[in-house]
């Protein structure tokens, strides 16, 4: 945990976010400036920078973002009329939080 990373004390129950999803490995709550209807973001519980600081031994994370991102489609009834994942990467990508995360963008009509 970095004591300065917002994503880390998230995710570590320092701050009064409401964790919709929380597993061993990460944990699941709405975009504070959702860009869609339904806007969430996965984050893992581990500091990683971003996608360009993953390491093979991190595989199981960045599964586990996606297969809880699909469920989570689901609950949010966004399964069938369909979503978009993203990862921004680094500021050129739009990445303003340095911590990995993937948003779950949907629920337009
Ligand atoms: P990115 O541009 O990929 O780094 O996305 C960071 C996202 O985190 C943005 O969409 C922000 O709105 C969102 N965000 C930043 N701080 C918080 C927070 N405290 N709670 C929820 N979402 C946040
Ligand atoms: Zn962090």
């Amino acid at each position: 945990m970095e004591k300065d990373c917002i994503f880390c004390q998230i995710a570590h129950g320092r701050t009064d976010t409401e964790i919709l999803t929380e597993t061993d490995t990460l944990v699941v709550f709405k975009d504070i400036n959702p860009h869609a209807p339904v806007h969430l973001l996965f984050v893992p519980k581990k500091h990683i920078r971003s996608i360009n600081d993953l390491t093979s031994a991190d595989q199981e994370i960045l599964s586990e973002l996606i297969m809880v991102a699909r469920d989570m489609a689901k609950e949010h009834g966004v399964s069938k009329s369909g979503y978009k994942l993203l990862y921004n990467v680094e500021k050129g990508g739009g990445q303003l939080v340095f911590h990995l995360h993937l948003h779950l963008i949907g629920g337009w009509h």
